[in-house]
């Protein structure tokens, strides 16, 4: 396997959303990078957006223009795949279709070197049957960035059911590299994330269309009631509508009606485990 110290360059599959965010921070943080789609005006749009984004950071005096400029220089949009194969690492950022993302690693499988760790961005689909399109499921690994990448802190290490350890511990590496916080999740459904946030979401967006709320109002809510930056709506469209759609679909597909009260809620309250207020709910308090 290609351990972290021997990464110098990073392979990213799709110039989207969450493509160039992540091309972005590898190659500020000194990685050379090889971005990949599929058209020549999606890559331009991907480094587009790198560009616009580095220029926000250096004038919020937070990077040098030399290092933007730097940054853009280590980047290589392409729609070439054989270009992939110089990568040490790739990650891949595709749109969230199973029979895309498995066309796309056994491509990378054939074109990228043995040992190359390949990592899926994917919200909420198998790590392990993304693999199994691979000879190499033990080097595929969940590296789930969030948006905007530039910004948010956190990356989801998703563990699939053949990843090799040494693979989560380079996964973490990596993540770390580019001045992210990991925390890791099994490969079931949405993993942590978006297995809370999607219903979340959806429950926004009904409560506006059944009249609970106007739109503000309830973005509002949420943001003054319970201390999140954004409300569910305002959210969604950050997100992505269509990616909100395409995860809540497998969510739904593979967890079935999950908006019942949770049973160990119930069970908890019976039992008088009420939280902080009662020194025990989910966690214990002095
Ligand atoms: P996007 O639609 O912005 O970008 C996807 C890109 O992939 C497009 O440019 C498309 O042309 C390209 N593409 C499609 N097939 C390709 C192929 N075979 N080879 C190369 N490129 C190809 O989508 P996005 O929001 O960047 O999402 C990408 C992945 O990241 C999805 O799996 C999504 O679930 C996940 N994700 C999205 C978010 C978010 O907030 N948008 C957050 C976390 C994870």
């Amino acid at each position: 396997m290609r351990e972290l110290s021997e990464v110098e360059t990073v392979g990213v599959v799709g110039a989207g959303t969450m493509g160039n965010g992540i091309a972005q921070v590898a190659a500020v943080n000194g990685y050379d990078v090889v971005m990949r789609d599929v058209e020549e005006s999606f890559v331009d749009r991907g480094m587009e957006a790198i560009e616009d984004s580095l220029s926000r950071f250096v004038r919020k005096d937070e990077l040098s223009q030399q290092e933007a400029d730097a940054a853009v220089d280590r980047v290589y949009g392409t729609t070439d795949l054989d270009a992939l194969s110089t990568a040490d690492l790739v990650v891949e950022a595709v749109i969230e279709e199973m029979d895309v993302k498995r066309d796309v690693f056994a491509d990378l499988d054939r074109v990228c070197e043995e040992g190359v760790v390949l990592a899926t961005n994917t919200s909420t689909l198998s790590i392990t049957t993304i693999a199994a399109a691979t000879d190499r499921p033990e080097l595929v690994v969940g590296l789930h960035f969030m948006n905007p990448v530039p910004v948010m802190k956190g990356v989801e290490l998703v563990v699939g059911e053949k990843t090799d350890e040494a693979v989560v511990d380079t996964a973490h590496e990596f993540a770390e590299s580019l001045g992210k916080e990991t925390w890791e999740a099994d490969d079931k459904p949405g993993f942590v994330t978006n297995r809370i946030l999607m219903p979340w979401i959806n429950e926004g967006v009904r409560a506006y269309d059944e009249g609970v709320a106007a739109k503000s109002d309830i973005d509002r809510g949420m943001t003054l009631g319970t201390n999140v930056p954004m409300g569910p709506l305002e959210l969604a469209d950050h997100i992505g509508l269509d990616v909100v759609l395409d995860a809540s679909e497998t969510l739904h597909e593979e967890l079935g009606d999950r908006y019942k009260p949770a049973y160990l809620v119930k069970r908890k309250v019976d039992a008088g485990d009420l939280g902080k207020k009662s020194g025990k709910g989910f966690y214990e308090y002095d």
